[in-house]
């Protein structure tokens, strides 16, 4: 079947006008098309009134004993098409077809008059005319019935379920999958159309096409599409939660979700994040050959827009790793240590020279004291070895962390130790050492908090930077590329759908085609 141009494309002519006329009558036809049993009608040739079968043919239950059904899975979904298909809703119903048409009635659809007819040719004969039906599977429902219901004969049903069960072997077709039928009314047998052509397609890249040929018989064909992919981005705004800012523009949520988490790191959402900021997605989708999307979208690489300052994250697979996010300069946006080994907490006292608070003179104050209520859980800021766990002088209960050869973490004036943590076990990031408490020399309960690098205390808060992974070696010329091309297409790439959609031609899909 091919896709008729949008009706905007054809000259408004008096058939268009004798169209819209006959507007409510097709309207009234689609509500009894939707009364028996949610068919969708289409004619491609001529969809004036006197082309249309009269009612009298729509489908009458005919109790006849059919061959062998193909047994139709509940539980297989259809292709994850829909609103991820980012196609304008329904391409195919231009202005021409009024807003009585337009989508809102479920199961009915009508296709615009083949161009190629003319907009003079005179209509068709009614009678042995060919016309288009769309008819989708109910749960429990089989082809067979399907075209018992609209009087196929049954010697063209058993050969056309043959066809049919070679083609898709044990594969089952889903509840809501469309069967594409051209249809011919015959003079010699009125009630029982024939069967010119019957196509299914259960997968975007894969269609079943059933055809007869001149001698009555059918013939099988499997039609396989190429698959390609193709980048698009998706603009949006936030509008409360960002999950769901995006999916509503058609991101799959699994996308957001690996944005969102990628962001998390560099980005405070509770004070940074707004109503209204704006984001985009850049989002490699698949594609058959004749557009159908395939796979909804994986994410490449997304820009955040906070009101100081924007993040970007993409995606880059190191030789030999895993895939993960990075941002421009190809630091991992996963860092090698946590901010903070605390969830809530505040700096009571910062990494330097002060007067100190019990001995009374200037000295310095070799890591980070974090205020918590006592019993507040410390997490490893890194993963690594448990090198000292246990009372250690004036810092109380003290834990040491070994992450490298040349860097460590401490802990000091724990109340207790987290559960399994001594000398020599290993520890996640994040894992639970110890317990904020008061012990050694200390006014009150709080977490003393060293980096250690190369034997020496540093400030754990100036290694930010140095602390993230860095894409290197032989990845970083080819990370660079990449970076570059992302950073492009993250202006440049077609947009598939945006808060504030361009003003468009009617009819026009949104798709923009072609990388
Ligand atoms: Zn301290």
């Amino acid at each position: 079947m091919t896709d008729s141009p949008p009706p905007s494309d054809r000259p408004r002519t008096a058939k268009s006008l004798a169209f819209a006329l006959f507007r409510p009558v097709l309207f009234a036809v689609g509500v009894i098309g939707l009364a028996l049993g949610g068919l969708v009608l289409s004619h491609r040739s001529n969809p004036e009134i006197a082309a249309l079968p009269p009612p009298a043919n729509l489908p009458i239950p005919t109790p006849a004993a059919p061959p062998p059904p193909i047994v139709l899975a509940d539980s297989e979904p259809a292709p994850p098409i829909a609103p991820s298909d980012f196609r304008a809703v329904s391409p195919n119903l231009g202005p021409n077809l009024g807003p009585n048409l337009g989508g809102d009635l479920r199961g009915f659809s009508m296709k615009p008059p083949d161009p190629s007819t003319g907009p003079n040719s005179e209509p068709e004969p009614p009678a042995s005319d060919r016309y288009e039906l769309t008819l989708r599977l109910e749960k429990g429902d089989t082809i067979d019935k399907m075209l018992a219901d609209i009087d196929v004969p049954q010697a063209d049903r058993k050969q056309i379920h043959e066809r049919l069960a070679a083609l898709l072997k044990k594969k089952k077709l889903a509840a809501g999958e469309e069967i594409e039928l051209l249809l011919q009314n015959v003079p010699e047998q009125p009630d029982a159309p024939r069967v010119l052509s019957l196509s299914v397609r259960p997968q975007p890249e894969r269609e079943y096409i059933i055809t007869r040929r001149d001698d009555g018989t059918y013939d099988g064909e499997e039609k396989v599409y190429k698959v390609s992919p193709r980048i698009v981005r998706v603009e949006a705004e936030r509008h409360g939660s960002l999950e769901q800012s995006g999916v509503r523009l058609g991101v799959p949520s699994q996308a957001m979700v690996e944005f969102i988490r990628a962001m998390s790191y560099d980005v405070d959402f509770q004070r940074e994040l707004k109503e209204g900021m704006k984001f985009t997605v850049l989002l490699e989708q698949l594609v058959t050959s004749d557009g159908r999307v395939t796979h909804p979208g994986r994410l490449l690489a997304g820009e955040l827009r906070l009101l100081k300052r924007t993040v970007v994250v993409m995606r880059y697979r190191p030789q030999g790793g895993a895939d993960g996010f990075y941002n421009p300069n190809g630091e991992s946006v996963v860092r090698a240590f946590l901010r903070t080994p605390m969830d809530a907490s505040k700096i009571s006292s910062r990494f330097g020279m002060r007067e100190h608070p019990i001995l009374g003179y200037s000295a310095l104050h070799a890591g980070v004291d974090f205020a918590a209520p006592s019993g507040t859980p410390i997490l490893a800021a890194g993963a690594g070895k448990v090198v000292m766990a246990g009372p250690n002088g004036g810092y109380g209960l003290y834990v040491k962390l070994q992450h490298t050869s040349d860097v460590g973490t401490a802990y000091a004036h724990m109340s207790r130790l987290g559960p399994g943590i001594k000398p020599g076990v290993a520890v996640r990031q994040g894992q639970v050492i110890g317990f904020v408490g008061s012990t050694g020399m200390s006014t009150g309960p709080h977490l003393h908090y060293e980096f250690h690098r190369g034997g020496r205390q540093v400030n754990p808060l100036a290694q930010k930077f140095a602390m993230r992974a860095q894409v290197g070696g032989k990845d970083a010329a080819r990370f660079q590329g990449l970076a570059k091309h992302y950073l492009a297409q993250l202006k440049n790439a077609p947009v598939v759908a945006s808060t504030k959609p361009k003003p468009k031609e009617p009819g026009t899909p949104q798709v923009a085609k072609g990388d």
